[in-house]
């Protein structure tokens, strides 16, 4: 849950996800959905099927127990280098140095290297870490070299004179500890989308997303982006028809909502409309589902945006 989100911003999902699933066994035991519907609003949404998939293996592979070996940690799914040694420096108090994002501007900063903070500068940090690491307390140091990051040495404004590290620190002495790591340029990608709000006997039409890829296996309202040159309800009707294999009438534009995730910047516009004809077929991926029921699967942000549009202006859409 913490990886690239903020611990305040965390806490109050990893309570909920806690009171929900307070064990392995009821991890490993939930349906995706019901474990997606928890993850909802955190985003990197395959960090939780793959924490769903772990759960399933530790439950009837190992008696619910975390594996305390490498080997067999890496084999979980999202058991990267840096969960598991984190994993086994925490748990187990096995002597492994962790290096996030955190840790290695940190590092950085105390060795005076310039340029970018990229994930291939870990594998000569952890050689770093070796030399300086204490054997007697991994868990201790590798948490006390997140936080020092998270807190202290921030990527703006670091609080050198507050830091335990400033004798040691390179970039503190020669004053580089702005520019080091060099800051990068985020590029965001801006997507226009269309999404069809099909209403029926006071239920909505919301699809399932394919497995795999970009916010696998959440539902949303039919739909999809707008190609260059194509007007939003050209690209609407396209999207259906593509999606659905049906023609649609009666379009009337709803609501414009923006959210972003990973490195899209999305742009969603809403329309109601209504099937032209009867060749729909509803396959095992789609549900007519009610208002209130809507918000028991999981969604993704944009579309939770616009179900809450619903909500409140449900008596004038018809
Ligand atoms: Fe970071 Fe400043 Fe501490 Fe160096 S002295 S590690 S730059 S906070």
């Amino acid at each position: 849950m913490l990886q690239q989100t903020t611990v305040s911003a965390v806490i109050p999902y990893y309570e909920r996800w806690l009171k929900v699933f307070p064990d392995m066994r009821s991890l490993a035991r939930a349906p995706l959905r019901r474990v997606l519907r928890e993850w909802q609003g955190l985003g990197y949404y395959q960090r939780a099927g793959n924490l769903h998939r772990a759960a399933k293996i530790i439950e009837h592979e190992h008696g619910g127990r975390v594996p305390d070996n490498e080997p067999t940690l890496r084999r979980l799914p999202g058991f990267g280098p840096y969960t598991t040694a984190a994993v086994l420096s925490l748990a187990y108090g096995r002597p492994l140095p962790v290096v996030d994002a955190n840790v290695r501007r940190v590092l950085m900063r105390v060795l005076g290297l310039r340029g970018a903070a990229e994930a291939r500068i870990d594998e000569s940090l952890g050689a770093f870490l070796e030399t300086i690491f204490p054997k007697d307390s991994p868990g201790d140091f590798n948490q006390a070299m997140m936080e020092l990051g998270a807190l202290v040495c921030r990527s703006r404004n670091p609080q050198c004179l507050a830091c335990p590290l400033r004798a040691s620190c390179r970039a503190a002495r020669e004053g580089t500890q702005e520019i080091i790591p060099r800051p990068r340029k985020l590029r965001l990608e801006k997507i226009e989308a269309v999404v069809a709000i099909m209403e029926k006997d006071g239920r909505f039409l919301i699809q399932k997303r394919p497995a795999g890829g970009l916010l696998a296996d959440l539902w949303e309202f039919p739909g999809g982006k707008v190609e260059p040159g194509e007007s939003l309800p050209a690209a609407l009707r396209r999207e259906v028809r593509e999606e659905l294999g049906v023609e649609i009438k009666d379009v009337r534009r709803l609501t414009t909502v923006r959210h972003a995730y990973t490195r899209f910047q999305v742009t969603l516009h809403a329309y109601t409309c209504k099937m032209r004809d009867s060749n729909f077929k509803m396959g095992s991926r789609r549900r007519w589902v009610t208002l209130s029921s809507i918000r028991r699967y999981p969604l993704p942000s944009g579309s939770v945006k616009i179900v809450d549009f619903l909500a409140v202006h449900k008596d004038t859409t018809g």
